[in-house]
Formats: C-alpha cells, sequence, structure tokens
C-alpha cells in the first residue's frame, strides 16, 4: 500500500483547506510513493513514539498534532523535534500529521468528545466561511442525468444532512464550431441550437480538480462550458468547536462527576458554580479559549475544552461554567477515531495504536 493511498483517503475526509492557518498538517516525512504494510497512531509525535515504530515494523506514524509547526533552521539534535525528525528519515519512518482538519470536521475530534459525554443534537459551534462554491454547468438535455450523477459522485450537492442537492433549468444552447470541430451535434459552420439544462449543484473547494474532471469525463461535448463561482456562505459542517445538549438538565456536580468519569479525569479546572442545570454544552478539544464568546452566544451552559490560563477564567462573567479538562485528556480519543476511520476503510495494512502515554503534564495528586 502506498502512503499516497492512505493519504488520500484521510484528506478525502479532513481536506487539509480545512485546517487553521497557523497549522502544519499533511505529510512531514517521508514520500508520497512510500511503502506502508503498517501505521502507528499517536497523539503527539515523539522520540518514544518513533522508536515504537521502529521496533514494531512501522513504515508510517499518523500523529494528530504535527511534530514541525515553524520551520526547522538546523538539524543537530539539540531539540526534540530536530531528533524526532532525523530519527524518521533515517528509519525510513513517514511522519503524517491530521490536526486542525480533523477538528474541524462534524465527524472528528470534537465530535466524538461529545458523543462519550453523551450529547446530541450536535452542531459546529463556528462553522467557516468561504469554504463553499457552486459549479453550473450547461448540458444537452439527452445528457443531465448522466452529468448530475456523475457530479453527484464526485462530491457536489451536498448540504447538510441532504445528498444530490441541484438546481435545474431548461433553456436553449447556442453553438458555431469551425472547421477544426468534430461537434457532438451540428454542424461545423453552422449555427446550432440545442435544447440544454443548465445545472447548478454546490460543493466544498477542496473537492474543485475531482469534480471537473468528472464533469469533463462525462459531458458530450467537445468545449464544456461552465462556471465555478465562490461563495461566502458558511459550510455548516466544517469549523471550531461544538455544541449539543442532554436529554435532560443536570446539576453542575452531577455534570462534574460525569466529565470526570468520562472522560477519564484525575482532575477538571474549572470557574464558580453558576447555580444553573447544565443542558447545552459546548467542546472544543484543545486549546478552545478563542472559542468562548461564541459558546456563550449559541447558549451553552458549560463549556468542555483545554489550555485556559488563568485571566481567561474571568471571561466567564457568571455566564457559564467553563472546564479545563487538560489538552491531552480532550484528544485522548481521537486515536481511536483515526484507528476506527483506518481499520473499517483498509484491510491491506496494519493499523497500530500506539501504547505510549505521550501527555507531557503529571499531576502530582
Ligand atoms: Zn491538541
Amino acid at each position: 500500500m502506498k502512503i499516497a493511498a492512505i493519504i488520500s483517503f484521510l484528506e478525502g475526509l479532513a481536506p487539509l483547506a480545512y485546517q487553521e492557518e497557523y497549522d502544519n498538517s499533511g505529510l512531514i516525512v517521508g514520500r508520497p510513493d512510500g511503502e506502508v504494510n503498517a501505521a502507528l497512531i499517536s497523539l503527539d509525535c515523539t522520540e518514544a513514539v518513533v522508536d515504537e515504530a521502529i521496533a514494531t515494523g512501522c513504515q508510517l506514524i499518523i500523529s494528530h498534532h504535527p511534530i514541525v509547526f515553524k520551520g526547522l533552521k538546523k538539524f543537530n539534535h539539540a531539540t526534540y523535534v530536530e531528533r524526532v525528525v532525523e530519527k524518521a528519515i533515517r528509519h525510513n519512518v513517514a511522519i503524517y500529521a491530521i490536526h486542525t482538519n480533523l477538528d474541524n470536521i462534524a465527524t472528528g475530534v470534537n465530535a466524538r468528545i461529545c458523543s462519550v459525554i453523551g450529547l446530541s443534537n450536535t452542531r459546529i459551534l463556528a462553522p467557516k466561511s468561504n469554504l463553499l462554491k457552486k459549479l453550473i454547468t450547461f448540458v444537452p438535455q439527452s445528457h443531465a442525468d448522466v452529468v448530475r450523477e456523475a457530479l453527484f459522485n464526485a462530491g457536489t450537492g451536498n448540504i447538510g444532512n441532504y445528498y444530490e442537492v441541484s438546481f435545474n433549468i431548461q433553456g436553449v444552447g447556442t453553438f458555431k464550431g469551425n472547421e477544426n470541430t468534430t461537434p457532438h451535434v451540428g454542424e461545423p459552420g453552422k449555427r446550432h441550437h440545442e435544447d440544454e439544462v443548465r445545472i447548478e449543484s454546490i460543493y466544498t473547494a477542496a473537492y474543485e480538480n475531482k469534480i471537473i474532471n468528472a464533469l469533463i469525463n462525462v459531458h458530450p461535448y467537445e468545449e464544456v462550458a461552465y462556471d465555478l463561482i465562490p461563495l461566502t456562505n458558511q459550510n455548516q459542517q466544517v469549523g471550531s468547536g461544538m455544541i449539543g445538549e442532554f436529554e435532560t438538565a443536570m446539576a453542575e456536580a452531577d455534570f462534574m462527576k460525569l466529565l470526570k468519569e468520562r472522560m477519564h479525569l484525575q482532575v477538571i479546572r474549572h470557574t464558580d458554580f453558576i447555580n444553573k442545570p447544565i443542558k447545552k454544552v459546548a467542546v472544543c478539544g484543545g486549546a478552545g479559549g478563542f472559542l468562548l464568546k461564541r459558546a456563550i452566544a449559541a447558549g451553552a451552559d458549560a463549556f468542555v475544552t483545554a489550555d485556559y490560563k488563568y485571566h481567561e477564567f474571568f471571561d466567564a462573567e457568571g455566564k457559564i461554567l467553563i472546564t479545563d479538562i487538560g489538552h491531552f485528556e480532550s484528544e485522548q480519543f481521537t486515536q481511536q477515531l483515526l484507528f476506527e476511520i483506518l481499520s473499517n476503510k483498509f484491510t491491506t495494512f496494519a493499523v497500530r495504536l500506539t501504547t505510549i502515554n505521550t501527555n507531557p503534564v503529571k499531576y502530582y495528586i
């Protein structure tokens, strides 16, 4: 199995275009045409994880956090980042990161936290804009069905829980080819009128190449007419954080107990109880402080996230219960999520979960 095939599957699910600007998801070390028999999944790519990959014969590490965020200028063993990259290269171990692009999809890291806690009616807390486009194409009526089918298969027409969404109008197209043409209908040098269908369908910009290729493959004309239009609509399926609700509201103390139990926590840092039952809960794996205003505006009673600083706790202002459950803890189910995604899809290579707890934060209790 080639690394490129695994990447293409993962990026079909969580395109790199969905990652945040500061991020560095993607293939960090290794060649796309490298062969893989076994891949190791981890949250962080530490030296111990690279050693584990070597010892267990894994040619690929798939980690949530990228080992390299910024440019590396020296490779002289001085930092753990340099040592990890050097060791991986020396031992032909590829490193792939699937970070905020996995956070930002509706079936990603935050969806898993919601399901572990028991939240339903979940939706993305801060949907992203400018990720959607619209394709408009003009097809002879005889080929409208086959073109629509190909477009839907390539990924157009998905809006929330609806699929195969398109708008169609009938009209008349005209064209006149020169002597170098062999038109599908009509004759060169003569203006032709053809009953056509104008098909419009929305799509995720990241899939554009695949969609255009599919269109050109099945469209009968020599010159395919199509318009690609950028949209500023929010994509409700892509963005930061999620919000959901419990079937029945619970007291704050009961919520904390549930959180501690389900997320296997030793300790929770939190703001004062506000004597309000907890029903709606916002979540964001990792550092989610930037979403607090969104969580309050969406009516969340509690916010489950990590990496809160002292002064940021004051921003709760008695409106919401902030719970900082720890960065590693908030993302601990991400490995399992990746394991399930890959092992459900592929049977041609082995997927392993790291046995190493890479959490650098320890609690002295
Ligand atoms: Zn993280």
